[in-house]
């Protein structure tokens, strides 16, 4: 099954693609953590994209479809989960080329919806696990431990991401509304979107796209 989970920034996307991984063993395509993975390695693309990302603008079409399609050629598992991607038009219309051209196609788009007071909420607080990734946020899910991962042990590992500012929040949601948001209709039109409500418990959240999935 290969899926996208659309959303703006905060929605939940990244946390309910772990969880899907984790219980169906399916592959995480997210081309943020790949854009983030190139400007750590120092890549020549990675500088190239890293003020645009840390001002919260989109990466060019070209760069972002490149990611997906070396991962698509790579990459094996029980189906894919795009999670930030596509973001535009023209990068659904890649997606479905190649996919068709691997004879495989998209069975569902899921779209998670979250009001914008809740983003900005949701994006300020949050903080991962430098080590192993898990994420943590100000008021919803602290460490036991302050300072220390619950997961792995790592202590003063947390760190935030540079576009996670208030600032950088509201490019990335005009963004969203300006370029992404016109997927949702492009999906539908398709007879592909699912629409689940984003807000509440991680667990709930979980359980609507488990159900929207088998419905
Ligand atoms: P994310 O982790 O999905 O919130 O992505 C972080 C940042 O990476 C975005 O604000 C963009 O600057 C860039 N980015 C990630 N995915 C895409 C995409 N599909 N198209 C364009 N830019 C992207």
């Amino acid at each position: 099954m290969n899926i996208i989970l659309l959303g703006p920034p905060g929605a939940g996307k990244g946390t309910q693609a772990h969880r899907l991984v984790a219980e169906r063993s399916m592959v995480q395509l997210s081309t943020g953590d790949m854009l983030r993975a190139a400007r750590r390695s120092g890549t020549e693309m990675g500088k190239k994209v890293a003020a645009v990302m840390d001002a919260g603008k989109l990466v060019t079409d070209e760069i972002v479809i490149g990611l997906i399609a070396e991962q698509l050629d790579n990459a094996s598992g029980a189906g894919f989960i795009f999670d930030g991607f596509p973001r535009t038009l023209a990068q659904a219309d890649a997606l479905g080329e190649l996919l068709a051209s691997k004879g495989a196609r998209l069975d569902a788009v899921v779209e998670m919806q979250v009001d914008d007071a809740a983003l900005v909420e949701r994006i300020t607080g949050r903080f991962t696990c430098g080590e192993c990734g898990e994420g943590y946020h100000d008021s919803f899910k602290k460490p036991a431990v302050e300072g220390k991962c619950d997961k792995c042990g790592a202590e003063g590992a947390f760190k935030r991401r540079p576009d996670d500012t208030e600032e950088a929040l509201r490019t990335r949601l005009m963004a969203y509304y300006k370029d992404t948001s016109p997927l949702i209709g492009y999906y539908y039109a398709k007879g592909q979107l699912k629409r689940i409500d984003g807000l509440g418990e991680i667990d709930e959240v979980a359980a609507r796209i488990s159900g929207a999935l088998a419905g």
